[in-house]
């Protein structure tokens, strides 16, 4: 039944056009000449078989011969017309004689297994018929016949031949499919040292790389895109069988300073102390020196953002002792996870903490022209109260101060004016988290 889009259906079961063979009238010679002979109406009886419409489909089981490919090049080829071939039915049976016999193999007893509702191997379950028939072709093509023959350039016994060589593989599943394309990928280093997938894949790459790839080629193509992902640097955020990659897991040193704004000779340096970069292999330039990408990420986020610990005072309006003090809260995050890093960057501050203090004090207190009377900095507060800085940072970050103002056309903490008596108040009625430091002042 036609679906329309060069699509059909079948006993439940839909594929597209290229799953039928088309123009072409396949036929057993011995099976007509049976309907054929001996009969008065010879073309009345003739009859041409539903099975040998369709493309995995290329021995007869009842002579196990190869089935016969005609095309007249004439229109009414696609009626297959059976009748007008008498000629090619006579040779085809005087060729057939000579030919070893063979069995059907077990893609063609799969699929016509699957029409008659049958169930199979669960990958090939898993996808449409013509999906599941064409991925053990082409995977067999290959495995076959290597990466240099073309799939335009097969015969049909030599399609038969792969789909008996990727059965076996396919029948086993997505593990055993994943190994043997991750073995090609591997038989086809560049000079570069990386696998190349253009030359190793061959006619699988030909079809799922296709710029018009009109049909969906099925789950293969994620777990080609898979093994490639786990082997080939690639360049972050390309596209790659249909899906964005936007962590590689290896990239080139270019491709990643690229992607994260940095120059490659500082990205280098940072891979390099991480020991992201193996070190052993021979220099061959930033283009090709490859890195875990996913391991290199959270490092080039961190020197991205880390911040010399001498620029903070400006960038936050506050006194070397109160960053001293955020730092000791932890407000401010010090870049030092990685021993190696901390060399490199020295004393640094993750940027992003100080946007988020910067954000806190900005996004949460009043801002008045006049400040009420009593209010002040937050020094002349610790010198007030005896408290120290580190024990009023706590109580203003943990929001227990609740009569901060922001002192108008300031910036930072410069802003922020604050009130002793509030905060000998907090002191002597602590909050239940308070911390050791803030209990030490209760005296
Ligand atoms: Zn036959």
């Amino acid at each position: 039944m036609a679906m329309g889009e060069r699509r059909y259906s079948l006993r439940g079961c839909e594929f597209s056009a290229e799953f039928t063979t088309g123009i072409v009238t396949r036929f057993c010679p011995f099976c007509l000449a049976e309907d054929r002979d001996g009969q008065a109406w010879p073309n009345a009886a003739m009859r041409h078989r539903l099975l040998w419409r369709l493309s995995p489909v290329r021995t007869c089981r009842k002579h196990n011969i190869p089935l016969i490919n005609v095309r007249m090049g004439k229109w009414t080829d696609m009626l297959h017309e059976v009748q007008a071939m008498n000629d090619a039915v006579t040779a085809g049976c005087v060729s057939a004689q000579k030919l070893p016999s063979r069995i059907p193999s077990p893609l063609q007893e799969y699929a016509e297994g699957r029409l008659e509702g049958q169930a199979g191997p669960a990958w090939l379950d898993g996808q449409g018929i013509d999906q599941a028939c064409r991925a053990v072709h082409i995977l067999g093509g290959l495995m076959t016949y290597g990466s240099a023959q073309r799939a335009a350039e097969m015969t049909e016994d030599m399609w038969d031949e792969a789909g008996r060589t990727g059965w076996p593989v396919v029948r086993d599943g997505e593990d055993a499919i994943r190994e043997i394309i991750s073995t090609q990928l591997l038989s086809a280093i560049k000079k570069n040292g990386h696998p190349s997938p253009r030359n190793a894949f061959g006619m699988l790459y030909g079809w799922l790389f296709a710029s018009k790839l009109s049909k969906d080629p099925g789950p293969i193509r994620d777990i080609v895109r898979d093994v490639i992902v786990d082997n080939v640097p690639l360049v972050p955020g390309q596209m790659l069988l249909g899906k964005q990659i936007t962590t590689p897991r290896f990239a080139s040193i270019t491709s990643i300073a690229k992607a994260e704004h940095l120059h490659s000779k500082t990205l280098t340096k940072i891979l390099e102390l991480a020991g992201v970069i193996n070190e052993t292999e021979p220099l061959k330039g930033a283009p090709n020196v490859v890195a875990d990408y996913a391991k290199a990420k959270p490092l080039i986020e961190r020197a991205k953002h880390a911040t010399p610990v001498t620029r903070v005072p400006d960038m936050l309006s506050a006194s070397r002792p109160l960053v001293a003090a955020l730092i000791e809260l932890g407000q401010l995050r010090r870049i030092q996870d990685h021993d190696e890093l901390k060399s490199k960057v020295g004393k640094a501050i993750d940027g992003r903490s100080i946007d988020e203090v910067l954000k806190f004090i900005e996004g949460r207190f009043e801002v008045l022209d006049v400040i009420p009377v009593g209010h002040v900095h937050l020094a002349k507060a610790a010198e007030k109260t005896r408290v120290t800085l580190l024990a009023i940072l706590e109580l203003l970050f943990g929001q227990h101060l609740k009569n901060v103002y922001r002192l108008k056309d300031h910036h930072g903490f410069e802003a922020v004016m604050v009130s002793p008596t509030e905060i000998m108040k907090c002191i002597e009625d602590p909050p239940d988290n308070a911390s050791d430091e803030i209990r030490f002042w209760m005296g």
